[in-house]
């Protein structure tokens, strides 16, 4: 819309893509600051009052959270590194996407004040919310109130502070060096009802339900790890610092009932079978489907069709404990949940696959820049071929043969190694899994191929077009490297 935000304070709403992207374009496009409010319009279900009267946000209410870039980083002053006592510390203006501009959230009780005078343009229909204003889109106010101004005041403490993470181990009896992590955050904004402790409940009932098959004798195969950790509003932190190598799989439990309408798994496809034969062997918690398995009343709620006829599983994002495990050290990981009936969260993801179809669908200057995927489909029938041979193996395999059990698991765990880049992503270097990263654009969302999506988004409109065709190439061949790479993880063993 042209509008130039140099020097200016932006007001922005809340919603659709995680706040500190929001931070980050408000930033990039030259703000001095930033105020974020909440709107009825993506806060208030229908049909329910706001609170104390119902479970609506209030209009004093403003929402909570950190707007750090850390890309994975975890403790901004020691980036790749755990933050012991002796390790180096960066000085904090040189910390890991830490906001250079004023931040504030607002409710939309205040909100009102700024925007009912706001002048400019009339937006897009979209774009507005519900409050009764004309959401017009600035620079600055109607005429009436055009000497108006708006100052930020905000105070922020910086320091360095101990965090405390909680683990608990069980020793596997066949394979003690080989683990399987449940963990999730405990610390919270404020009491934390659904965020953390839903999830943190799940963890401790874990726990519980462990011991006491541990007194009747169990063992695990595999050593289980339970890990409470600290400081995940704070940009997962505790998660991060720990990270750990050796691990088959991590779990994460956060926000783990956050409706009452069905099942949510967010997962590494390496889990997907997993996942279902699980849920077949679990009945419905739902009142009159006795005899009904989870899988298939997760099934009818939510229909994975323009995939396959069954239960929708999605992609992994970020936003939570899980990150560091699965983007930056390659090990299979999932979440799940009980959530709420929501159709529209699919937006974002339906959006950008559109933007990266249009990318693609340049024949024209694919060909000017000779760009091929050749390279990258060939590796991807590489790996299905892999991938197929493996499984047939799978089916002779000799289950009393240890060895051959611990050969073909291994094979399993390092295949999602694979798909680490040790270089990272373009300018993300703890962001290092090639298949799967959060989108650049909504920390929350996951994006497939980030490399190459990010090269093609928004090429159209580069400064340079052959060097960011170059870029893409460059990005083709990693991506194919890579797969063949994985490809290999699966063959047959010398
Ligand atoms: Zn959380």
């Amino acid at each position: 819309m042209g509008i130039d935000v140099t020097g200016k304070i932006v007001i922005v709403r809340y919603g659709k893509i995680f706040r500190g992207n929001k931070v980050k374009n408000a930033m990039l496009a030259g703000a001095k600051g930033i105020i974020m409010f909440s709107d009825p319009a993506d806060y208030w279900a229908t049909g329910v009052q706001p609170y104390p009267d119902g479970w609506n946000l209030p209009g004093g209410g403003a929402q909570r959270g950190n707007v750090l870039n850390l890309n994975g980083a975890g403790d901004p002053l020691t980036p790749g590194y755990p933050a012991k006592e002796y390790t180096y510390r960066v000085s904090p203006k040189d910390g890991v996407g830490l906001p250079k501009i004023p931040v504030h959230p607002i409710g939309f009780h205040d909100a009102i004040h700024l925007l009912k005078n706001m002048g400019g343009q009339i937006p897009p229909n979209n774009w507005k919310g519900s409050l009764n204003v004309s959401y017009r889109i600035g620079p600055g106010f109607i005429d009436d109130f055009k000497n108006q101004t708006v100052r930020m005041n905000i105070q922020t403490n910086n320091q360095v502070t101990r965090i405390y993470n909680v683990i608990g181990k069980i020793r596997g009896a066949l394979e003690p060096d080989r683990y399987v992590i449940l963990g999730g955050h405990r610390d919270a904004w404020v009491f934390g009802g659904i965020d953390p402790m839903s999830g943190a409940a799940v963890v401790h009932e874990t726990v519980r339900s462990a011991g006491r098959l541990l007194s009747k004798g169990w063992r695990p195969r595999r050593t289980i790890i339970f890990a409470s950790w600290d400081a995940e509003e704070f940009g997962l932190l505790g998660s991060t610092e720990w990270a750990e190598e050796r691990a088959v799989a991590y779990i994460n439990a956060d926000s783990a009932i956050e409706g009452m309408y069905t099942l949510r798994v967010d997962c590494t496809p390496s889990l997907h079978t997993l996942v279902y034969d699980l849920t077949k062997q679990i009945a419905s918690p739902e009142e009159g489907e006795e005899g009904v398995s989870l899988y298939e009343s997760w099934h009818k709620r939510d229909n994975w069709t323009n995939d396959r006829d069954a239960p929708r599983i999605s992609k992994l994002g970020s936003g939570s404990d899980f990150e560091a495990y699965f983007i930056r050290l390659g090990i299979a990981a999932g979440r799940a949940r009980y959530t709420k009936n929501k159709k529209t969260e699919r937006l974002t993801e339906e959006i950008c696959t559109e933007h990266l179809t249009a990318g693609t669908e340049a024949p024209e200057e694919m060909k000017m820049y000779e760009v091929s995927f050749v390279s990258l489909f060939s590796a991807v029938e590489n790996f299905t071929v892999a991938a197929r041979d493996l499984h047939e193996r799978l089916q002779t395999l000799n289950r009393a043969d240890p060895l051959q059990v611990r050969v073909m698991n291994d094979q399993l765990m390092y295949l999602e190694r694979a798909f680490i880049d040790p270089l990272g992503l373009p300018g993300r270097p703890f962001y290092r899994h090639v298949i799967f990263a959060p989108s650049s654009h909504n920390k929350y969302a996951g994006e497939s191929f980030p490399g190459i999506y990010d090269a093609l988004f928004d090429i159209e409109n580069s400064s340079d077009p052959e060097k960011a065709w170059e870029e893409v190439k460059r990005q083709i061949s990693i991506a194919a490297f890579t797969v063949h790479a994985a490809a290999m993880t699966l063959t047959l063993p010398a």
